[in-house]
């Protein structure tokens, strides 16, 4: 059977595999190519998108990711949304371009370094209010045409899809919090683990 796969180069990806688990579907640490071809989805952690950027291309992922993602959906959490953004206002960050977004990298984090909300969560089928975690989050500054907005605090979106691509810029894996993992497993209808 295949798998999720959780890029495993750095941050918090324990964190989703442990959901994943939760949730009864296998995962594995992605760290080359070779593993990325035996999922069907990915995660990209919170963590350091600098950091990302560098031991993504280290490891010679960039393209390899973007090609998957063409087929496959990707779920990006915090550092994770900073690199399926469009365009980050930081030189150092090497985005995929996966979702229509502009962010600005610790724009909440200048404020107070992290926090917990309620947030209403509106998804295809269902609405819920569920506690989100943000530590030094990113803003999502501006939102293409094609990008739906699931949650928003204050007015500003942080929890955006665009086709079968799902960003937040908050950790719903630093929880007991499992529907925002189930409904990425819902993104893709041909997804055998959905
Ligand atoms: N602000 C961090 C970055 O730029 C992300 C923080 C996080 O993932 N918790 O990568």
């Amino acid at each position: 059977m295949k798998r999720v796969g959780v890029l495993g180069l750095q941050g918090a990806y324990a964190k989703h595999a442990a959901v994943l688990q939760r949730l009864d579907i296998q995962s594995i640490d992605v760290r080359s190519r070779n593993d990325l071809d035996k999922c069907e989805g990915l995660i990209i952690p919170g963590g350091e998108s600098t950091t990302m950027t560098k031991l993504i291309e280290e490891n010679d992922l960039y393209d390899a990711i973007i090609q998957f993602a063409e087929e496959n959906p990707i779920f990006g959490t915090c550092a994770g949304m900073i690199l399926m953004a469009t365009h980050v206002e930081d030189d150092r960050v090497k985005t995929l371009n996966l979702i229509d977004i502009t962010v600005d990298r610790n724009a909440y984090g200048r404020q107070v370094d992290s926090f917990v909300n309620e947030l209403d969560v509106r998804t295809d089928g269902e609405s819920f209010t569920m506690r989100c975690v943000f530590i030094r989050a990113p803003r999502i500054a501006e939102l293409g045409d094609g990008v739906e907005v699931l949650a928003s605090i204050d007015d500003e979106p942080v929890l955006v899809r665009q086709g079968h691509h799902l960003a937040a810029a908050f950790h719903p894996e630093l929880t007991s919090e499992t529907r925002i993992h189930s409904y990425f497993l819902t993104l893709k209808r041909e997804m055998s683990i959905a």
